[in-house]
């Protein structure tokens, strides 16, 4: 009989995705202080093995799905061995990466080969200077490349996440769009959300999706498409007639897509957060240091995973970065 982690209304949860680290070589305007963060001491962040553990004790209760993501993951040594690691789990279908793409064109190779199914690649802009400036990093980086050594590295689908801000990027979203055209990738525009370190950023900078959408028109008409095969999440999905790709908007500023949330988030610390938006978790790291097994504490954080989040009710600054929780 199969058996399936339930939270408390029902949702039954599949999807984990796994913080490796809280560093990054950027520090985009939107989640980091310029000066970066108060780092973890290294003795607190999960070793592969650790992680590894965790999944194979969550994968016979229905976890299916696996997010790799940070901070910037990459910059985990060898992060390769864990792929392979979470690959050879039984039960685990899927496994995908969340990355700023920097070192994707040395990287990608390596990581297919242990077994990771797909990418989604954070660019908020296509002109070197620009990048500059959101990411307050003084590098060459061209994102196109990146993607395209993904995609020449076999994984896919190859999905691109633009956070959207007004004034700042929201010139280059049909350059974004156009890529959709000639490329199968599949392009997605988010809500900037109030979280972290925003104070350059106001709710003057947030562009609400179907403002997007309407800009979109301007290049061609948009039908709805039904997206990638495969982790769709809460994205809504359109392709111009012909295009090999899709564009999207993703809209995390309304409550639309609580119901069926199937997630919950490992930080690189160990505790197991079943909500982005809350304070909700539950410390795996010290069961699993002392040997014991996870199952309890796992019900213990369903059972207190919130009907929905309350974001728009929130304050500004007033939660943890994405880098901080596995964004
Ligand atoms: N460093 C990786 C990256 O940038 O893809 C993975 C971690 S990052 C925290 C995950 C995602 O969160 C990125 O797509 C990033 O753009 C998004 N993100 C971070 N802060 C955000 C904010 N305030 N509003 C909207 N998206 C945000
Ligand atoms: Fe780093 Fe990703 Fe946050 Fe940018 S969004 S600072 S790349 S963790």
């Amino acid at each position: 009989m199969s058996v399936t982690l339930r939270d408390s209304f029902g949702r039954s949860i599949e999807y984990l995705r796994i913080s490796v680290t809280d560093r990054c070589n950027f520090r985009c305007r939107y989640c980091m202080p310029a000066a970066g963060l108060e780092w973890l001491p290294k003795s607190d962040i999960l070793s592969y093995e650790e992680i590894a553990q965790v999944v194979r004790e969550l994968s016979p209760l229905g976890l299916r799905r696996l997010r790799i993501t940070g901070g910037e993951p990459t910059l985990r040594p060898q992060l390769e061995l864990l792929v392979g690691m979470l690959r050879s789990i039984p039960g685990i279908e899927d496994i995908s990466l969340s990355t700023n793409g920097v070192r994707l064109p040395e990287l990608a190779g390596s990581f297919r080969e242990a077994g990771l199914d797909r990418v989604n690649m954070s660019a908020d802009s296509l002109r070197p200077d620009r990048i500059r400036q959101i990411s307050r990093r003084n590098i060459d980086f061209d994102p196109i490349a990146a993607a395209t050594a993904a995609e020449q590295a076999g994984l896919s689908p190859i999905k691109i996440n633009v956070v959207v801000m007004r004034g700042i990027n929201d010139d280059e979203l049909s350059d974004f769009a156009r890529l959709t055209i000639e490329r199968e990738w599949h392009v997605r525009f988010i809500e900037l959300m109030p979280v972290g370190e925003m104070r350059e950023l106001t709710w003057d900078h947030v562009v609400p999706s179907e403002q997007v959408l309407r800009q979109l028109e301007e290049i061609a008409p948009l039908e709805p498409a039904a997206g990638p095969a495969r982790g769709n999440g809460p994205a809504r999905y359109f392709r111009f007639a012909n295009a090999r790709g899709t564009v999207a908007v993703i809209t995390p500023m309304s409550h639309t897509y609580c119901g069926s949330c199937n997630r919950v988030r490992l930080t690189a610390d160990g505790r197991l957060r079943t909500c982005l938006f809350g304070d909700d978790e539950v410390d795996l790291r010290s069961p699993l240091r002392a040997g014991l097994p996870l199952e309890p504490f796992f019900r213990s954080a369903l059972s207190s995973k919130p009907k929905e989040h309350h974001l728009l009710q929130m304050q500004v600054g007033g939660l943890r970065a994405l880098s901080q929780v596995g964004g």
